[in-house]
């Protein structure tokens, strides 16, 4: 049984989508070029095309994923990565977010550093109940790693988000972090 749609809205540098915000998107965030696009169509689709960039632009993605309870959750993605001129709206999205995920680049302290940035938006504008993931990508390149796992785990921590490492390119960590975000999305009321 399908419990709850999942929709992700893909936000670029300040990027954003076609949705209404009334209609309760969640949101993936993150510097430009910290691989938000390629963790979702490793998760939709199984592969890593770097290329695939302007393909994925304004695109709707889903996939749904079994969890051990027998529950299933639908993610509906809507990649519109690029679409900044709607940047001036993103606090209404963040306000109807049940689920913010937070991408950073490892080998990029910038990134690491606009990661906080959203962190706090989202504490100031979302809801107070919001579900944050921290996400550390390109897991692959460790001779590259300028922030360390601990770096992550501490920041998590102190914000009370869950933090994973991932790697769109391995396919590390990819169907963990949405399992993740699953198992910790508001269950509906049961059935009388
Ligand atoms: P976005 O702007 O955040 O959506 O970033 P993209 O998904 O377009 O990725 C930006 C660049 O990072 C592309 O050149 C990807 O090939 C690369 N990339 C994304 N994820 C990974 C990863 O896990 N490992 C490595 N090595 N490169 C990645």
């Amino acid at each position: 049984k399908v419990y709850h749609g999942f929709k992700l809205a893909v936000l670029a540098t300040f990027g954003l989508f076609l949705l209404e915000p009334s209609d309760n998107v969640d949101v993936l965030v993150g510097d430009s070029g910290v691989g938000k696009s390629c963790i979702v169509l490793r998760f939709v689709r199984g592969q890593f095309d770097p290329t695939s960039k302007v393909t994925v632009g304004a695109s709707f993605l889903s996939q749904t994923i079994a969890l051990q309870d027998s529950t299933t959750v639908k993610f509906e993605i809507w990649d519109t990565a690029g679409q900044e001129r709607y940047a001036a709206l993103a606090p209404l999205y963040y306000r109807g977010a049940a689920v913010a995920v937070i991408v950073y680049d490892i080998t990029s302290p910038e990134s690491f550093t606009k990661a906080q940035y959203w962190v706090k938006e989202l504490q100031k504008h979302g809801s107070p109940d919001i579900v944050m993931a921290l996400v550390g990508n390109k897991a692959d390149l460790q001779e590259k790693r300028e922030v360390t796992v601990q770096d992550g785990i501490d920041y998590a921590e102190k914000n009370g988000m869950f933090f994973i490492e991932t790697s769109a390119k391995t396919a590390d960590n990819i169907n963990q972090l949405f399992e993740e975000i699953a198992k910790r999305l508001p269950r509906p009321p049961p059935p009388t």
